[in-house]
């Protein structure tokens, strides 16, 4: 064998026996490698309770979690409360029609001498006599009974002081109390300085001198919309 092919020879076999040793040394070193894996992965907790132990171990986060929950809760407590005085405040100063479905007669400020002031001070509502007249707004019946040209009259007193008067009254329902919106008061008729069956219905905001009780009850959303 010529020196220079058992040189070549040689390196062929270096070679080989290179790539045997790496083959067998891998092969060796595999099952060190799989079971070095294994006691990493024993070691590590299982993945659920990776992924539970923030909330489960943070004491901070659970009380972050509760107080939230009693912040939802506290606000869901504040709503309700907010509709409920919302509903109420609806009701204490809700305005309604006195009559239903009114003929209209003589308005506020016509002058005449036929009204013991020298001008009309309220709006005149005809019906038929007996119609029930109603609460135009939820107040205390702070006057019920004989009041010279206004006959047979109810003054109800709103709870910011805003009156209602209803007159000529041919009966009177209610005497004293509260009343609601809409509550029967009493009925139509024609008593006192009247000439003719229909309601004398008078607005007093603050308890002072009576304004016009159909701009009034159009801006308190009572006025239906055949209103002239
Ligand atoms: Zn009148």
């Amino acid at each position: 064998m010529p020196p220079s092919r058992a040189r070549h020879g040689g390196t062929r076999f270096a070679r080989r026996s290179t790539a045997r040793y790496l083959v067998l040394t891998s092969a060796l070193a595999l099952p060190v490698f799989i079971h070095s894996a294994d006691t990493a992965l024993a070691d590590a907790p299982p993945p659920a309770l990776v992924a539970q132990r923030p909330i489960s171990t943070s004491v901070g986060q659970v009380r972050d979690a509760r107080t939230l929950g009693q912040q939802v809760s506290v606000q869901r407590a504040a709503d309700r409360e907010v509709r409920r005085l919302r509903a109420a405040h609806r009701a204490r100063f809700r305005w309604v029609m006195p009559i239903d479905n009114p003929g209209w007669s003589a308005t506020f400020g016509e002058a005449g001498s036929e009204w013991s002031s020298g001008f009309h001070t309220g709006q005149d509502f005809t019906a038929p006599y007996g119609t029930p007249v109603m609460a135009a707004a939820a107040g205390t019946i702070t006057f019920a009974g004989w009041s010279g040209a206004y006959g047979n009259k109810i003054e109800i007193t709103q709870a910011h002081g805003n009156q209602t008067w209803y007159a000529h009254l041919s009966a009177i329902a209610r005497t004293s109390g509260a009343v609601s919106a809409g509550e029967v008061i009493g009925y139509v008729g024609c008593t006192g300085n009247c000439f003719g069956t229909h309601l004398h219905f008078e607005v007093h905001p603050g308890g002072g001198a009576a304004v016009d009780p159909v701009p009034w009850l159009r801006a308190h959303h009572a006025l239906p919309r055949a209103a002239p």
